[in-house]
């Protein structure tokens, strides 16, 4: 013991007398800003922010576990205050909605909210009852924040904002409180700010750092700004694929709050910006919201000027897409923009010489908010008769809604429909189904076509447009949105001169098209002989005497069924042609899982069943094996063996976030399987042969070419490789491997690349036509590539490509037709839209396919062959290209007949190619679905099996 001590002795001197010690800076960020941020006569029974901090309140940034801690503090201190817990994070961090009202308020919320929701619907209510309601309400705010977890600021406004409502005995407070609901989703991404709170720790020094570009305020790789599976969750507002807006997002409807706020940061040398946006606006946004943000633009711009803050609107904030938080826009709810610039914790030197401090961005967000909300408590009551007149607008029979009905089109991919139908409910819109076949004339097509007379086949999804809901039915559902002349018109000024863009984020996003449901939008409203939607249930049959289980091929859901059975060392097998068996029709790229194929087994059919249970995927019984006429028997090699996937997910510095998460989800949420994910410097080094799959998400730097050099190998060895994107940009160019290469490479050989392509058109049902076959040596045969007029020189195929890449897409969607008798093709419909944006223009050639080309073919009166560039459009067709969203004509030409996604056989392995990102934002359930069947079936479909002797 003694020993010890005097041990410990000799330690502490030797350190402090002759080690380094940490030196202290000479200056400290926490004196750049004197002003103080909570001003007020506060309560001494509500903790002080700074009691849950270890450093003074707006100083640094404070983490997910301290916010929560003051906020469940603050909630057993004060009677102003209603904490509801909406959501966990994917890592377990609660989302919490702080209500904060007076007392009395906060004891009648439920009476508040379903008086708030006798408004919605103006069928059911008369003007003088609704005034009634509304001289009576409160207002209602929802003011949230840093839903990019690396925009820090706004929670901790948010923080001194709740202590400040719930402390202040103000009177201006207490007023407002009696008036108002406010309610403060303090961080919509805990797991993302988390990640960011955790690198500052990690790259904090002695000195401060005021340098934008060190790792203290960029963050690393896969950076702050995302959730747990690197989403985008101001992304995700109508397609409601993570946790954190799957709670938020009813919770908000419920409430229907007159504004919302949503606290952002920007690049660090800005400034702040806050609404109203500029165009493009969403031509379904109700015009008296624009007119409200200006007035509260105005009470927040003085704010701002009264403290010598700089700031600006408009600039570059627009509104096309529905899918950010402001979609409560077209639910009747302003939306309000802040943009602070980042200041990690330190504060961020300026060019002027000047260093902006966190503490002041945290204060431009809290003034920010003080500020909408006494300009909510002066035009709240007004705000609400402006609201009442559009949810009577919605529903008038008179209104631009009134003569418009989306019908999806009855499938058997129940899982998507059911899909389909959550995300609607979710936003207050009542689905329907037909019982009989319903006429109607002039209904418009996913492909711009008009079609005179059509028929509703029964059970089709029938979503009338007049309902309370009616903006934002129209803005997920409409095939194309309104873009304005003016708008085109800069659009492709900026574009010329500069070749950039005024689109801030996709140009098309409605939901049947990104879900690759056939769908037509009727113009009447249909409202007889329909009875409610209902979630669709699956029939699960699996008797112990049957020879086979077989689940149909076209329902998303097979893939996981085969997936998780070959987990467990079932073998399974794939039917590549339609089939009949024991009477059940089955598409190609049905699963079926055979007796006779796993003979040491036990009661393989209750592991079916629990399997197919879990997934709520129909599976059926089947007797024989006997497909009758030409049909597949099970003998035969129709009946193909899977081979279980062991996938490697390559990720990390170098590739998209974006692209690797959602590639992560869609592994996790799709299939959950167990699967790697692997840093890509681990190729040098690493073992690839545990793996048969991998996957090269969309990248701009992420492999060398030894990197590549050992892939090549491993693939050639029999390995399956599917890349996305940027990736198969690499892998298409010239330094790349395989034979498909991007456009602008092939024009030396162009002549063959269209030969290829008229083979495939010609082999078409609808096109093939037989030559006389005699005897005699025929002189007068026609080649397709003599047909065509136009022929373009090398020099010219390269300039038209030059000019017409500037006009690339920044995410519109195009129309793809697939190759029907392709395994990547399973479950895909004859055209598929696909997103699609500055992508690679892949050519295929050689030994490889094209599973899926650009461009749809339809009728046309046309008789003689015309190119486009380097391909020739077949006599009596046309080629639609766009199917929503902007596509320039120049842009159209390009990609025709390209390739978007591309299969070759190399050595035993495969290469798959993707032009665009499969997997966009969790949403785009078509092209996911070729994604997984790449994923899943290629090693079995693709390669060389292996036997093992
Ligand atoms: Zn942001």
């Amino acid at each position: 013991m003694q020993q010890q001590i005097i041990f410990s002795l000799i330690l502490f001197f030797s350190l402090s007398g002759y080690s380094d010690p940490l030196m202290e800076p000479t200056s400290v960020s926490k004196n750049l800003y004197p002003n103080d941020i909570l001003v007020g006569n506060y309560s001494d029974d509500i903790d002080k922010p700074d009691n849950f901090l270890d450093f003074g309140y707006g100083e640094r940034v404070a983490n997910p576990k301290q916010i929560t801690d003051a906020i469940n503090a603050w909630s057993l201190q004060s009677d102003r205050i209603k904490v509801v817990e909406y959501a966990k994070s994917h890592e377990g961090r609660p989302l919490m909605a702080v209500f904060i009202s007076s007392s009395d308020n906060i004891n009648r919320l439920s009476e508040i909210q379903s008086n708030i929701s006798m408004l919605t619907d103006a069928r059911n209510l008369n003007d003088r009852k609704a005034m009634e309601i509304i001289d009576n309400l409160p207002a209602i705010a929802w003011m949230a924040y840093s839903i990019h977890g690396n925009e820090t600021s706004g929670a901790d406004a948010a923080l001194g904002i709740i202590y400040h409502l719930i402390a202040s005995n103000d009177s201006e407070v207490l007023d407002m409180l009696s008036n108002m609901v406010v309610v403060i989703d303090p961080m919509m991404n805990p797991d993302g700010r988390d990640r960011f709170s955790k690198s500052l720790e990690q790259y904090r020094g002695t000195a401060p750092n005021y340098d934008d570009q060190s790792l203290l305020h960029t963050g690393d790789w896969p950076y702050g700004r995302t959730n747990h599976y690197f989403f985008d969750l101001n992304r995700d507002w109508i397609y409601l694929t993570q946790p954190e807006t799957q709670g938020r997002v009813p919770l908000i409807n419920k409430w229907r709050p007159q504004i919302m706020v949503d606290g952002h940061e920007m690049g660090p040398q800005d400034t702040f910006m806050t609404g109203p946006p500029r165009e493009p606006i969403n031509t379904n946004i109700d015009k008296d919201l624009i007119k409200w943000g200006n007035v509260f633009a105005q009470d927040q711009a003085s704010a701002f000027d009264d403290r010598n803050w700089r700031f600006y609107t408009g600039e570059w904030h627009e509104d096309l897409y529905p899918g950010y938080s402001f979609y409560v826009q077209f639910r009747g709810t302003l939306g309000i923009l802040y943009e602070q610039s980042r200041m990690a914790e330190d504060g961020v030197r300026r060019p002027e010489g000047t260093i902006q401090s966190y503490k002041e961005s945290v204060h431009h967000q809290y003034v920010s908010t003080i500020s909408n909300l006494k300009t909510l408590e002066k035009n709240s009551k007004a705000m609400y008769k402006d609201y009442w007149d559009g949810r009577k607008y919605n529903v008038s029979k008179n209104g631009e809604y009134s003569n418009q009905t989306f019908v999806i089109l009855p499938n058997k991919n129940i899982t998507r429909l059911n899909t389909l139908a959550e995300k609607l409910e979710a936003q207050d819109i009542k689905i329907y189904k037909n019982v009989k076949p319903i006429k109607v004339e002039q209904v418009l097509k996913q492909n711009g076509v008009k079609e005179e007379n059509f028929t509703i086949p029964v059970n089709s999804m029938i979503v009338p447009n007049l309902q309370p809901e009616a903006p934002l039915i129209a803005a997920m559902l409409e095939f194309d949105a309104e873009i304005k002349e003016s708008v085109l018109l800069e659009e492709r000024q900026v574009t010329l001169k500069n070749g950039s863009s005024i689109m801030y984020d996709t140009t098309a996003f409605n939901l049947t098209m990104m879900y690759g449901l056939p769908a037509v939008t009727v113009p009447e409203n249909i409202e007889s002989g329909l009875i409610n939607w209902e979630l669709e249930a699956s029939e699960i049959d699996t008797q112990k005497s049957a020879v086979m289980w077989v689940v149909d091929g076209v329902d998303d859901r097979s893939v996981s069924f085969a997936a998780r059975l070959m987990e467990q060392d079932v073998q399974v097998r794939i039917i590549d042609k339609e089939s009949t068996l024991s009477a059940y029709q089955f598409s190609r790229g049905s699963v079926a899982v055979i007796a006779m194929d796993n003979p040491n087994i036990e009661n393989l059919n209750d592991l079916v069943n629990i399997v197919a249970t879990d997934l709520n995927v129909s599976v059926y019984s089947v007797d024989s094996g006997f497909g009758p006429d030409a049909l597949p028997d099970w003998g035969g090699r129709h009946f193909r063996l899977l081979n279980r996937p062991q996938i490697a997910l390559l990720s990390h510095s170098g590739f998209s976030s974006y692209d690797v998460g959602v590639s992560w989800w869609s592994l996790d949420h799709h299939l959950g399987i167990r699967h790697s994910q692997l840093d890509a410097s681990l190729v040098n080094y690493g073992d690839l042969r545990r793996y048969n799959t991998i996957i090269l998400p969309s990248g701009y730097s992420n492999i060398n070419s030894n990197q590549l050099s050992i892939i090549s190998d491993w693939v050639e060895q029999g390995g399956t490789l599917i890349a996305h994107n940027g990736s198969s940009r690499y892998l298409s160019s010239n330094n790349g491997i395989g034979s498909v290469k991007t456009v602008q490479n092939t024009f030396d050989d162009i002549d063959d690349y269209n030969i290829d392509l008229q083979r495939e058109f010609l082999s078409l049902d609808e096109m093939i036509s037989i030559p006389e076959v005699s005897n005699k040596l025929s002189l007068e045969i026609s080649y397709p590539w003599e047909l065509s007029k136009t022929k373009y020189t090398k020099d010219e195929l390269e300039t038209r490509d030059k000019w017409q890449s500037l006009f690339m897409p920044s995410g519109a969607i195009v129309a793809g037709r697939i190759d029907s008798d392709h395994w990547l093709t399973f479950g895909t419909p004859e055209t598929i839209p696909l997103l699609y944006s500055n992508y690679p223009v892949l050519m295929t050639g050689g030994n490889s396919e094209a599973a899926v080309r650009i461009g749809e073919l339809v009728f046309s009166d046309s008789n003689e062959y015309r190119s486009i560039n380097w391909s020739d459009i077949p006599p009596n067709n046309d080629l639609n290209i766009k199917m929503s969203g902007l596509v320039w004509p120049e842009a159209a030409q390009r990609i025709a007949n390209s390739a978007y996604l591309t299969r070759e056989r190399y050595g035993k392995g495969q290469i798959i190619l993707f032009s665009g990102e499969p997997n966009f934002r969790g949403s785009s359930l078509g092209t996911n679905r070729l994604w997984l069947n790449a994923v899943i079936y290629g090693s079995g479909l693709g390669t060389s099996s292996m036997v093992n002797p």
